[in-house]
């Protein structure tokens, strides 16, 4: 048992993923499980991957020795604020926000080393496209990363505890800077979650095109933005207001770059084109190389979610 009380704010994907593996992997002794959405708590209660399941905060953070944030970002410090009511002194904290900065500046404002509590922010780089605690499964995590962003309101002992719990979650585990950690998400994940965003919406609302053929000859390469578009509106909309600045500064270098290949197209300039190509064709290897490429991942996640339907 690495915790005795833990709780999870917020019910979802990721935080009922998370919820399987902390009682599975016996890890934690108690686990307390909290959301506003009453129908989400009913659905968790009926799936049974808790021992309590509460819309009181009181209730779950009394007594907690670890409490993780798990709702869509712009949530956190309100119920932070709530928390700090009832937190006891060296309870660990911890969240999953896509975007560090502003998450742990507002956890911090409410709970930190002042208040005797320690705070380790945390981001698990999974996930699908799919919302809610029936959507979410054990090996969601497997092979991928997690990332902790250490501060001030951290201790060296939490840190080993967090790395063991994402590790226990068949995680690999780095530390990163929090701004860096912000830097980085908004190149790999914001902005081409954004350019999916905008294209999606751009072809759905083309004039001269009838929506069933763009829905029947999707194969294409329309598909697999629809895929990406089809996320969670409220956390992505939290997730580009939040990382604002840096997110701003991708899309104006996108901007420009977007504007180089039209010129390119425009004047016949064959040769560019062929060697972004080329260069684009090396990256999608080493990203294979990497273990980074999607299928096996995927065709997990399509089977845990058939199971999940039968
Ligand atoms: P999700 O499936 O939509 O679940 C979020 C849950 O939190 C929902 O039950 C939601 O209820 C509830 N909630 C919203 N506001 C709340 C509040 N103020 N108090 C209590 N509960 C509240 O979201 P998710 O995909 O698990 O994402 C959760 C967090 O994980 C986000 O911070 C996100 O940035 C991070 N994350 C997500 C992914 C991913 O791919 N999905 C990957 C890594 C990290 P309603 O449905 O009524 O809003």
């Amino acid at each position: 048992m690495l915790f005795n009380k833990a709780l999870i704010l917020g019910i979802g994907l990721i935080g009922s993923s998370l919820a399987r593996n902390l009682k599975e992997k016996e890890l934690v002794d108690t686990l307390v499980v909290y959301d506003k959405n009453k129908e989400n708590l009913a659905k968790a209660e009926n799936l049974g991957f808790a021992d309590i399941y509460t819309d009181s905060i009181k209730e779950g953070a009394s007594d907690a020795d670890l409490i993780i944030f798990a709702t869509p970002v712009c949530a956190f410090g309100d119920l932070a604020k709530e928390v700090a009511q009832y937190v006891k002194k060296g309870a660990v904290i911890s969240d999953v926000g896509s975007v560090k900065q502003y998450s742990l500046q507002e956890i911090e404002k409410y709970l930190n080393k002042d208040m005797g509590v320690i705070v380790v922010g945390g981001h698990p780089v999974a996930g699908t496209e799919k919302s809610g605690p029936e959507n979410g499964f054990t090996s969601l995590f497997k092979g991928r990363w997690c990332i902790l962003t250490p501060d001030d309101n951290s201790t060296p002992e939490a840190i080993k505890k967090l790395t063991k719990m994402w590790e226990s979650c068949d995680m690999k585990v780095d530390t990163m800077e929090t701004a860096h950690h912000d830097k980085v998400m908004a190149a790999v994940s914001h902005l081409p979650q954004l350019i999916a965003y905008s294209i999606v919406g751009t072809v759905a609302d083309l004039e001269g095109y009838e929506h069933k053929e763009i829905i029947k000859y999707s194969a294409g390469g329309f598909r697999d933005f629809t895929r990406i578009a089809g996320s969670d509106p409220t956390m992505w909309r939290d997730i580009f207001l939040t990382n604002k600045q840096t997110v701003l500064e991708l899309i104006q270098r996108f901007i420009e770059d977007l504007v180089a290949l039209e010129r390119n197209i425009r004047w016949d300039e064959g040769d560019k084109m062929f060697d972004l190509f080329k260069r684009t064709q090396k990256i999608r290897k080493d990203v294979i190389e990497a273990k980074q490429d999607q299928p096996e991942h995927e065709k997990r996640i399509m089977e845990e979610l058939k199971k999940q339907q039968a």
